[in-house]
């Protein structure tokens, strides 16, 4: 059987409880958390103490982090908001510096001329503030959905779902939707899941998928899901 919103609080709290995260077993209606912002945006929790820079600062860590290692973009983020911590600061700085600085992550000269112009697009057209919703978001060239619903979730603390691929195929597996591509996930998502678990979910669902519900053989035999979870697709497993 599918696992279904007769369920679904269930599951989740079993996931969170699976990867030792404490804090999501602890959200409220709204899924808010008390959290300070990390560096690596897939573990941001968004929380009261979250500082006003925490929208720009997601932001710029989602556009480092594409191929890169958590290792690499933490780092590099900080590394880049010693040197600039507003879009105003951020857009005055030569697009080549901004490379060097964020160096080793991946296609390091291509994500310095994005952030230089996304940034610039920030000063220019909305005051120097980053948006606070998805359909203004993705206007900015280099900004996908994935990001767009991350610095709103995690940067603004407002209601969005971050679906990337972990999220997309450990929705799949629990035939809790059955969608082609993340943007659908999305979209599915929005009308079905309780919106307690929008926000939280991207972090669970993406230690989950790397410590348990892998890709490529899923550790089924030891996960505490292996009862209720139809393992959609799933063709080998340990
Ligand atoms: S039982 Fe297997 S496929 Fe289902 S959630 Fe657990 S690890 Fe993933």
């Amino acid at each position: 059987m599918p696992i279904d919103n007769d369920n679904i609080d269930t599951v989740l709290r079993r996931v969170a409880e699976d990867i030792g995260d404490a804090r999501a077993l602890t959200v409220d209606q709204e899924g808010r958390w008390r959290g300070p912002p990390p560096t690596d945006p897939a573990a941001y929790h968004p929380g009261e103490d979250a500082d006003e820079q925490a929208p720009f600062r997601v932001l710029i860590s989602c556009l480092i982090s594409l191929r890169t290692k958590d290792e690499v973009t933490g780092p590099a983020t900080e590394r880049l908001f010693k040197l600039a911590d507003t879009p105003r600061a951020m857009a005055g700085l030569p697009a080549g510096t901004i490379a060097e600085t964020i160096y080793p992550a991946g296609f390091y000269n291509q994500k310095g001329e994005t952030i230089r112009r996304v940034s610039r697009r920030l000063v220019e057209d909305y005051g120097g503030r980053v948006p606070d919703t998805v359909e203004e978001l993705v206007k900015l060239k280099g900004v996908g959905r994935k990001t767009a619903n991350l610095v709103v979730t995690v940067g603004h603390g407002k209601p969005g779902i971050c679906v990337d691929t972990h999220v997309h195929r450990i929705f799949n597996r629990w035939g809790y939707v059955a969608t082609r591509n993340p943007d659908q996930t999305e979209k599915a998502l929005r009308e079905k899941l309780p919106r307690r678990w929008w926000i939280p979910v991207n972090s669970m669902l993406v230690v989950f998928g790397r410590e348990r519900c892998q890709p490529v053989s899923p550790h089924c035999s030891s996960c505490p899901l292996v009862g209720d979870c139809p393992r959609l697709g799933v063709e080998h497993s340990r």
